[in-house]
């Protein structure tokens, strides 16, 4: 049997989009039965038939079916009693009041942070080419360098320069077409500064980039996280609990097993994870001939191993790799590889399990909701 309060920790990263509380601290969480791998959640919700409830709902049944042994999410829609209304509004209020300092992070912006056990794999080339897919294809996206002391995304992008701040103090993203871009490397510009950064803990210097940045109202926002595991997986989960996790291996049996600590870590950090790509499983050849020089394996392996998807063998490509390292992103290169293509599938693939958040509010389910109350009191 699973214990109640980890459900409840999964269920906290579930937000009402529009409230920005989750749905376990605005009390619509109801009542949570079990029978063997089957659960029930009795959801409470203000308005039925509010635009949000697919979301909530679908939601609600990706995170929970990401626990080991749950293979099967009922939802129950039940009503609200008027006394359950009155405390949602009040704990939104509260929330309202003490999130003076709000992360500058919008709560209906999905956060897509991406990890590895170790350095090398990829995983800054997939964060970068994740984020310009992304924004290529319309959606309002940030790519936030969390690699503090490793960062690589303006060398990736081909950019440089320093980033600025406005009136209020914020620091300005650097935008390369719609793109928002931030990084050490675009602040740490002589030897001083670069020694700030180095004092600072990871994860200060992680709310910096949350709390101190003048983010666009974002429907993605990808982090390239530092390699292995730690305080910046914590913080995460903390300041922004809609973050998921996407792991980024290679096919060797070694690399695979660093993975895993990691994917362990975000499983405790209460970080649902996304899924699985593995990177540089396979060189082709023109005649479409696959060698597998990294052996194989490790991609499935991580999937299986916590039930999560792989999302896409990316193969290895020379030509692609030696652009990219110029500063050209695969995703914007002329040359059709067998590497772009993937790429392009992987954020096909991260679209439809991570659809933006709907556009659709609920704003007349709120001022109902207060009319409501106003004509009960
Ligand atoms: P990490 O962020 O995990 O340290 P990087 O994205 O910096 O990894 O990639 C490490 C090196 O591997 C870089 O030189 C990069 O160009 C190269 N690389 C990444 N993906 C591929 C690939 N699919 N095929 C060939 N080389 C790759």
């Amino acid at each position: 049997m699973i214990q109640n309060d980890i459900l409840l920790k999964h269920l906290s990263s579930v937000m009402d989009p529009e409230l920005g509380v989750n749905i376990v601290d605005l009390g619509m969480v109801k009542d949570i039965t079990y029978n063997n791998s089957e659960i029930t959640i009795d959801l409470a919700l203000t308005i039925a038939e509010c635009p949000m409830r697919n979301q909530i709902e679908s939601e609600i049944k990706r995170k929970l079916k990401l626990i080991e042994n749950i293979d099967e999410v009922n939802i129950n829609v039940v009503a609200m009693s008027k006394e359950d209304r009155a405390s949602l509004m009040s704990t939104a209020r509260k929330n309202a009041r003490e999130k003076a300092i709000p992360t500058q992070i919008n709560t209906r912006t999905r956060v897509l942070a991406i990890g590895s056990g170790k350095g090398g794999v990829g995983k800054s080339t997939i964060s970068t080419n994740l984020a310009v897919g992304l924004e290529k294809l319309g959606f309002a996206t940030g790519l936030l360098d969390a690699d503090i002391w490793g960062f690589s995304i303006p060398r990736l992008l081909g950019i440089e320069g320093r980033l600025e701040a406005n009136e209020e103090k914020k620091i300005i993203p650097y935008k390369k077409d719609g793109l928002e871009i931030v990084s050490t490397g675009l602040i740490a510009e002589d030897e001083d500064t670069a020694l700030m950064w180095r004092g600072l803990m990871l994860s200060k210097a992680l709310e910096q980039f949350l709390f101190d940045v003048a983010w666009g109202n974002l429907d993605y926002l990808v982090i390239d996280l530092p390699p292995g595991t730690g305080d910046i997986q914590m913080a995460l989960g903390r300041l922004l609990p809609q973050t998921e996790l996407l792991v980024v291996t290679t096919p060797q049996p070694s690399a695979q097993k660093v993975a895993t600590r990691v994917a362990d870590m975000a499983k405790r950090s209460f970080i649902p994870l996304l899924g699985v790509v593995e990177n540089m499983s396979y060189f082709e050849t023109d005649d479409e001939t696959k060698y597998q020089i990294f052996g194989e394996g490790g991609g499935d392996e991580l999937s299986t191993k916590f039930g999560i998807p792989l999302l896409s063998k990316i193969p290895i490509s020379e030509t692609s790799v030696e652009e990219s390292e110029n500063g050209i992103p695969i995703l914007l290169q002329q040359n059709e590889s067998p590497t772009k293509k993937a790429m392009e599938n992987l954020v096909n693939e991260i679209i439809k399990v991570l659809p933006p958040v709907s556009d659709e509010t609920c704003t007349g389910r709120l001022a109902k909701v207060l009319e409501e109350l106003e004509a009960e009191e």
